[in-house]
């Protein structure tokens, strides 16, 4: 994929990469149900770009952290089901219910949704959240009984519906650690307090990416996607494409600088790096600002279709790479990759250089870079 001309920075986004991964992961969960996680502006993709693909493609229900990422769906005109999860005091629950926003519920919530509801005569969709063990939101299994029997109240008045009761699962990437199965045996011990409270949910979620791919035992009625919808590996030691995913966003950019310089140079902030022979450098015009991670060393880059490596540290707007011997091929204005596309090169490389993980990449890339929106299998035809 060509950037149109002129186009300095660009994160383009491929729908048809998005519709796959959905079918993909969809063959691995049915007959459960599929929540594309669009919080976080779609991982960094344009959460209504990720929200369309992804219904088009068959997800049932779009989830976001925060009440106001749903509402921007629903002003967009997205009429799916949406889940939001993680509220503060300044919620606004009025506005989610009378958008038909369902809301999860750890605790303190319940009191507040439950009188948003009484205001606007209108009942609030819930789905209760228990805590199995990765000590974040939901309640604990103490206070279970108690949310419970609140619930009930609120549920005989007419003014919470519970749809679904939910969990979230702390290490499903490294699938064979059993604090996974000590997750699913609280959470289906909730369950059971919850029927003997007279509280049973149409929808059970459970699993992330990882889970999905990797634990049919916890798909329950509905998965709950990010990751894997996005083309990337929840996994540390597999690869997108060997679970058939395909990545989603490609970043590129083009080569602002090339100069020759000698052995001895030192790169960029703190001179943390010296050639050690007289050396081509390209500058790339990419930096923390848009999402390179700062702590990123000796990262691949891949200009006009060739692997080189980034040298010294990543500044604001830009970073360099080495690109061997002086006499190089690479001019300005040349084609660059830092990942996706046909480079090869993954976001979860990058994060391996960074000390981080793909999730975090693909998130952070910045509001300097435009996102384009293609579609591949459009081209294709
Ligand atoms: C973000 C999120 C997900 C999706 O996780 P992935 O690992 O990206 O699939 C699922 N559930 C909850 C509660 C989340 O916050």
């Amino acid at each position: 994929m060509v950037s149109p001309a002129g186009a300095e920075r660009t994160a383009l986004i491929d729908t048809a990469a998005i519709r796959h991964n959905v079918r993909t992961i969809a063959e691995f969960v049915r007959p459960a149900k599929m929540m594309v996680a669009v919080k976080a502006d779609g991982y960094g993709h344009g959460a209504l770009t990720v929200a369309r693909a992804a219904l088009d493609a068959g997800a049932d229900w779009l989830g976001t952290a925060h009440v106001t990422e749903a509402l921007a769906l629903r002003e967009a005109g997205i009429e799916a089901p949406v889940l939001a999860w993680l509220h503060t005091r300044g919620t606004d629950f009025a506005q989610a219910i009378e958008h038909h926003i369902d809301l999860g519920v750890s605790g303190w919530e319940l009191e507040e949704v439950a009188a948003a509801a009484a205001s606007l005569q209108t009942p609030a969709r819930i789905h209760l959240k228990i805590d199995t063990g990765l000590g974040r939101n939901g309640s604990t299994m103490a206070a279970w009984p108690d949310l419970l029997q609140r619930v009930r109240q609120h549920q005989e008045q007419g003014l919470i519906s519970v749809e679904g009761i939910f969990t979230h699962l702390a290490v499903a990437d490294e699938p064979d650690r059993r604090e996974t199965d000590e997750q699913l045996s609280a959470y289906r011990q909730a369950l059971e307090i919850a029927a003997e409270h007279g509280i049973v949910a149409d929808l059970r979620h459970v699993a992330n990416t990882p889970a999905a791919l990797s634990r049919p035992d916890a798909h329950f009625d509905m998965v709950r996607v990010g990751v894997g919808v996005y083309g990337q590996s929840p996994f540390a030691d597999r690869s997108a494409e060997s679970l058939g995913l395909k990545p989603a966003m490609e970043l590129r950019t083009t080569v602002s600088n090339v100069k020759v310089v000698p052995a001895g140079q030192g790169i960029s902030y703190g001179l943390t790096h010296r050639v050690d022979r007289p050396s081509a450098l390209a500058l790339i015009p990419l930096g923390y600002a848009d999402g390179i991670p700062r702590s990123a060393v000796h990262a691949p880059v891949s200009i006009n279709g060739t692997l080189y490596r980034s040298a010294g540290r990543v500044a604001m707007d830009q970073f360099v790479v080495d690109l061997g011997p002086a006499d190089t091929d690479v001019q300005v204005g040349d084609e660059v990759t830092i990942f996706g596309g046909a480079s090869g090169i993954s976001a979860a490389e990058w994060g391996t250089a960074s000390g981080t993980i793909n999730y975090e990449i693909i998130t952070r890339i910045g509001a300097r870079v435009p996102r384009e929106v293609t579609d591949t299998s459009a081209a294709a035809a």
